[in-house]
Formats: C-alpha cells, sequence, structure tokens
C-alpha cells in the first residue's frame, strides 16, 4: 500500500454511489425513501441511501429474468465470459483504494485491512471463478453401448444473494462471483449498515461488459428488501451469508414461497485449542490474539473460545494478553491502526451486553472491557479477554461478534473435543500440538466445516468454507460453490 496516502483527503473527494443499480442503470427507490448511513468512524452521516423495498425487489428480479431469458450473459461463449469477468477483477483492483476506503468508511475496519485484505480477496475471488468458466468439463455416464448418457449442469436462473457487513464486499462477491461464472443472473442485497462497495462493484460490473440486468444491487433493509427476494416466486436460489437466526428465516421464506435452492453461511463459535505440545506457544499466542481481534472479532469464525490446556494456562494466557494490548483501538483511516470501529452503535451495545453477562454469570474479566473513543463520535471497544469461563456460560455459547475472548481450560484431549462440538455451531476450530496422530484423531472427531493445525489460515478462494450443524448449509469458495447456482440434467439418449 503507498504509505503517502491521505485517506481523509481522499475522503473529502469521494462520489459515493447511492441509488439502486437495476437493469444496467442507477435509479431511486420506487417509494423515494432513502436512509441514513453513518460511518461507525466518527458517528457522521455519510450519504442517504435509496431504501429498497419489494417494488425494487420486484424490477431487479424482472430485470434478472429477462436478462437469462435471452441469453445475453449465459448465452455468451464461456471464453467471452470468461474475459468480462477476469476484467472485472482487474477494474476491482485498479479501484482497490476507493473500495477499501469506502469500505472503512462504511464499516469503520482498519484503512490497512481494507485494502490489503478485504480488496486482495476479492480481486482473487472474482479472477479465480472468472478463469474457472472455460475449464470446467461435465461428465457422461458409464452405461452400455446402446446409450447415451450426459449429466450436465446448467445455470438456475435468477440468483438472490443476500449479505452482511463484516466483509461487505468479499462476502458479495464470494456469491456473486460463482453465480455469474456458471451464467446465473444476480439480484444482490447488501447489509443496510454497509452497502456502498457493492453499489460501486455494480457500476464495475457494467463496465467490465457485464450486460444490462445480469447483475443487480438492491440496498434496502432485511425485513423489506431482503425477505421480498427471499419470498420471490421467480427467484430459484437464495445466498444468504449471516446470523443464523437470519438464516432460518430464509429457510422459511423458501417453504412458503416457491421452494427455492437456500444455501447458508451463518455464525460460529470456533474452538482454538492449544496443547502444551504446540510446537510453538509465540505462534499459537499470536493465532489467538489475531483470531479474535482481527476485524474486531466482527467475524464468523473469530477464534472466540480460547481451549487452553490446564498446564500452560498462566503462562499462555500471559502471551495473548500481551498481544492483545497491542490491538488498542485508534483511527481506522490511519494504516498504522489494527483495531477499529465496531459497525455501529446496535452492534457496540450488544457486545458491551455480552461483557456484563459474562461478569454477572462469573467469568473473570482479564483484560479491556470497556467502550472507548467516545469523544470521536464513532464506536470503539477495547480488546476484552475473559479467563475461568465455563462452556454453559452464555459468552462460550452465543456469537458476540465483538473483540471479545472467552478462555477455557481442559486437561485431556477427550475434553477439549467434548467442550469444542458441545455448541450449535460448527464453522471452523483451530487446534496447535506437535503430536500429528493426536492432531489427525482430533480433526476428525471435530464437527466443523474447517479445520487448521498450527496456524489460523484456513487457506484461499481454492478451498471450500462452510459450517455444519447451525453454522449454514452448502458451501462457499472452491469450484464446490458452483454446485450452489447450477442444476444437474440427465439427458438419456437411446442408441440401439
Ligand atoms: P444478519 O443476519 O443480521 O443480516 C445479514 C443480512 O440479512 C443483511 O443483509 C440483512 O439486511 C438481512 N436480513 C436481516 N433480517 C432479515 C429478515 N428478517 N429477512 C430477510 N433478510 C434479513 O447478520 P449481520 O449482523 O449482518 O452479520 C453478522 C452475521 O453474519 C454473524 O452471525 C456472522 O457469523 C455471519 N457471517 C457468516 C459468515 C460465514 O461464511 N459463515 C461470514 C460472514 C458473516
Amino acid at each position: 500500500m503507498n504509505a503517502a496516502i491521505d485517506w481523509r483527503a481522499e475522503a473529502s473527494r469521494l462520489t459515493i454511489r447511492n441509488q439502486a443499480f437495476i437493469g444496467g442503470k442507477f435509479v431511486d427507490a420506487a417509494s423515494g425513501e432513502t436512509f441514513d448511513c453513518v460511518s461507525p468512524v466518527d458517528g457522521t452521516l455519510l450519504v442517504r441511501i435509496a431504501a429498497g423495498d419489494g417494488r425494487d425487489i420486484d424490477l431487479a428480479v424482472a430485470a434478472a429474468r429477462t436478462a437469462f431469458e435471452d441469453g445475453r450473459w449465459n448465452g455468451q461463449p464461456p471464453k467471452a465470459r470468461w474475459r468480462v469477468l477476469v476484467r472485472l477483477a482487474e477494474l476491482i483492483q485498479k479501484n482497490a483504494n476507493e473500495l477499501a476506503l469506502l469500505e472503512t468508511l462504511d464499516m469503520g475496519k482498519p484503512i490497512a485491512n481494507a485494502r490489503n485484505g478485504d480488496c486482495r480477496a476479492v480481486v482473487e475471488c472474482v479472477r479465480w471463478y472468472g478463469e474457472a468458466i472455460d475449464k470446467i468439463y461435465d461428465e457422461i455416464a458409464p452405461t452400455a453401448k446402446t446409450a447415451l448418457a450426459l449429466i450436465t449442469r446448467e445455470p438456475l436462473g435468477v440468483v438472490g444473494a443476500v449479505v452482511p457487513w463484516n466483509f461487505p464486499l468479499l462476502m458479495a462477491a464470494w456469491k456473486f462471483a460463482p453465480a455469474l461464472a456458471a451464467g446465473n443472473s444476480v439480484v444482490l442485497k447488501p447489509a443496510e449498515q454497509s452497502p456502498l462497495t457493492a453499489l460501486r462493484v455494480a457500476e464495475l460490473a457494467a463496465e467490465a461488459g457485464i450486460p444490462p440486468g445480469v447483475f443487480n444491487v438492491v440496498p434496502g433493509f432485511g425485513e423489506t428488501a431482503g425477505q421480498a427476494l427471499g419470498r420471490h416466486l421467480d427467484v430459484d436460489a437464495l445466498a444468504f451469508t449471516g446470523s443464523t437466526e437470519v438464516g432460518k428465516l430464509f429457510l422459511k421464506y423458501s417453504g412458503e414461497s416457491n421452494m427455492k435452492i437456500v444455501s447458508l453461511e451463518c455464525g460460529g463459535k470456533t474452538p482454538n485449542i492449544v496443547f502444551a505440545d504446540a510446537p510453538d506457544l509465540d505462534a499459537a499466542a499470536k493465532g489467538a490474539a489475531d483470531g479474535i481481534f482481527y476485524n474486531s472479532g466482527q467475524v464468523c469464525d473469530a477464534a472466540s473460545r480460547l481451549l487452553v490446556e490446564d498446564k500452560i494456562h498462566d503462562a499462555f494466557l500471559s502471551k495473548v494478553a500481551a498481544l492483545a494490548k497491542t490491538y488498542q483501538p485508534g483511527d481506522p483511516l490511519n494504516e498504522k491502526t489494527q483495531l477499529g470501529a465496531m459497525v455501529d452503535a446496535v452492534q457496540t451495545k450488544r457486545v458491551l451486553d455480552f461483557i456484563e453477562r459474562g461478569k454477572d454469570e462469573g467469568a473473570e474479566l482479564a483484560l479491556g472491557g470497556r467502550q472507548v473513543r467516545q469523544e470521536t463520535g464513532g464506536f470503539y471497544i477495547e480488546p476484552t479477554i475473559f479467563d475461568a469461563v465455563q462452556n454453559r456460560m452464555t459468552i462460550a455459547r452465543e456469537e458476540i461478534f465483538g473483540p471479545v475472548l472467552s478462555t477455557i481450560v481442559f486437561k485431556t484431549p477427550e475434553e477439549a473435543v467434548k467442550i469444542a462440538n458441545d455448541s450449535q455451531y460448527g464453522l471452523e476450530a483451530n487446534l496447535w500440538t506437535n503430536d500429528l496422530t493426536k492432531a489427525h484423531k482430533i480433526a476428525r472427531a471435530l464437527r466443523v466445516g474447517t479445520v487448521t493445525i498450527n496456524t489460523r489460515d484456513g487457506g484461499g478462494i481454492e478451498v471450500p468454507f462452510g459450517g455444519y450443524k447451525q453454522s449454514g448449509i452448502g458451501r462457499d469458495k472452491s469450484l464446490h460453490a458452483l454446485e450452489k447456482y447450477t442444476e444437474m440434467k440427465t439427458t438419456w439418449l437411446d442408441l440401439s
């Protein structure tokens, strides 16, 4: 990143897109209504955004359906679509500073993370699915010579995508890139807290050559625009990332409307299991601190439960606490800041309430626990560590989605697995040990979608991501994500 950038000066020069993008054009909401887009960095009003509702969703779905039926996108040769998506990745890269700035202003994450983390990952995702388009083959079934059986994958039609605010553009890209690569039309509803980058990328998609109507973005609230998309009779699939509570609503919407395919990437309560025989306890401590404080803990697979073997408890927790102190909340527009703002006042209060609950239920507050930087007008919470947590306590069971670590002690591998699996969630688990046999046995026993061993890094776009249990249904990332956006067809030809 160019160290000389004055991000505040850049912010004052920004032109922020604030209308819905439907049928290749920016338009006001049909109702004419708007909602305030407030920056959690300092509480100022950034812009008023078109408040899409059911009528705008109807228009967007109609545009998407027309575009799908006339084949302006899925009818193009794979190589042509390949070029367009790769061009979109290049345009996102070219405009990465602007997109990173929009993300930081909109949801408060540190600018260095937005630029070097989110934007890079978005470029990688869009390019990867673009490049995949002309490299995927269909199948021929093993039949007698008297028949030919083709097993082909076809695009579904209109895909709705509803996404959260913690990684606004990246979570959107995990949906729209594979859905477009598979030949679908998309209607995306970003979270009301963070609609800015989705609107800008819709414009870049048009510039890249995505035809009108193929990629639509309707900002608005969950109960109105989100629900309308979930219940729409002409939407073939709904891809959702967000809370487990709202994920369940999308299953209901589907059941009460047209049985659209629903895929869900929901919450998590990742156990980070540290054994005394970890190869490098400093690396494990850094993994523990980064795992809960990155993005202020507003991460679905945040390592929110630290399970530490009893004999290293004191020494290990001191290491994590020392690292936590380096994560002091600061100005998100300063490139050195590691811990930015919480997304809004509502989430800040929710996290502070969980901290009070932890204290009330008998956990020991070992570090932090307070709201800070109130003089800025923004929303900031200190890195917070609880010790002596029992897995039955609320702070060990519910997804806090803030910089709050719950430390739980265990004695044996069996006990660690039991605690780890004692959760409604099953998104990810991390473990640290030098014993390969123990690591593999535990990895098999854990009921989660991803296990990382001696690292927090669960890989890039080439591996699937998603959860067991109430962490979701289906997988984002990797070629497996394309399964969510295609139907399988058998064509049987009699050759006798
Ligand atoms: P949320 O569930 O409140 O909102 C997500 C989206 O759903 C938003 O666009 C919102 O407008 C919409 N929505 C809200 N209520 C709705 C309703 N009644 N009907 C239809 N749509 C509705 O989640 P959030 O607070 O934005 O994000 C945090 C959650 O996202 C956490 O639970 C986190 O774990 C989860 N998440 C999961 C993953 C993953 O890959 N598993 C990744 C990122 C975030």
